[in-house]
């Protein structure tokens, strides 16, 4: 009898200890780079939807009262969404302050802060550039607060926690190396695109952002502006035109026929053919800099 419970005890599937989940798909592959099978992982948000504004569903309620821990971008890109479902989902694991509740732009230097606020700028990040997730050197960083969050929340397994983060840092170290080496040509070049969404890559490899599609954050482009910026690239031979995914990409079409630049479509989260967090930053390196 003894034998037959051993045997049957052996047999039952391990479950993932802890429910995890994050505000971004980015954050999803951190968690899952980290933890492997030693957490349950939910993403909310999808690549192919506008990161500052995520429709709620219901499904995302029931994600948020099953988590152990939310993991967010932070930095005021969730603002508009995240409050709403935290209110709902009424789980005090998780709210902000609790242990449970891991907000990653306390870990980085944000770019950008406005020096002072007003409505006529726009739907500004009050808090300066959230998109901080395009620093490819930002990432070790957040892989390894990942690592240690997890660690504390679950000790028991700490040392693989541990040796996750090293295979994923070394290999992400050999990333960062063909990056550098890809984009050396492109510095002291200029750019433009739609919204300060690519600002941290873009500064990282010495690219100059000289101007936005968008007048100011959130507002459409008139065409005086439109106009402005084909002179601006015909004048100072702006070489590229970076343009993410979910904003309409007419005007830079436009712009790029009429002043020669190049367009590039770049995603803004992991996701379709960028199914891994270095595909995405390979694609992007491949586009940008093409010499
Ligand atoms: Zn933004």
């Amino acid at each position: 009898m003894k034998k037959i419970l051993l045997v049957l005890l052996y047999s039952i599937p391990i479950f993932a200890s802890m429910h995890v989940t994050a505000a971004y798909p980015y954050i999803g592959e951190l968690v899952k780079a980290i933890a492997h099978d030693k957490a349950q992982v939910n993403v909310i948000a999808s690549a192919s939807s506008d990161p500052h504004f995520v429709v709620p569903r219901p499904s995302y309620i029931g994600m948020l009262r099953e988590s152990d821990l939310l993991i967010i971008n932070g930095g005021g890109l969730e603002i508009g969404w995240i409050p709403p479902l935290l209110n709902q989902a009424h789980n005090p694991k998780i709210i902000q302050g609790a242990a449970g509740y891991l907000d990653l732009s306390s870990y980085v230097k944000l770019i950008d802060k406005p020096a002072s606020l007003s409505r006529a700028q726009g739907d500004v990040h009050a808090e300066g550039n959230p998109h901080y997730l395009f620093d490819p050197y930002n990432i070790p960083q957040l892989a390894k607060v990942i690592m240690f969050k997890l660690s504390t929340m679950d000790p028991a397994h700490k040392s693989e926690y541990h040796a996750n983060y090293d295979v994923f840092a070394k290999h992400w170290e050999n990333k960062l190396g063909q990056w550098e080496k890809t984009m050396a040509p492109c510095r002291n070049t200029q750019a433009v695109q739609y919204h300060e969404l690519f600002s941290y890559f873009l500064k990282r490899y010495g690219i100059r952002t000289v101007a936005t599609i968008e007048p100011l954050p959130g507002i459409s482009p008139s065409s005086k502006h439109t106009l402005d910026i084909i002179n601006q690239i015909r004048t100072d031979k702006i070489g590229i035109v970076l343009q993410d995914d979910y904003h309409e990409p007419k005007t830079a079409q436009f712009i790029a026929a009429k002043s020669g630049a190049r367009t590039i479509m770049l995603s803004h989260d992991v996701g379709g053919q960028n199914d891994t967090l270095d595909k995405l930053f390979d694609t992007m390196v491949e586009q940008t800099c093409q010499r």
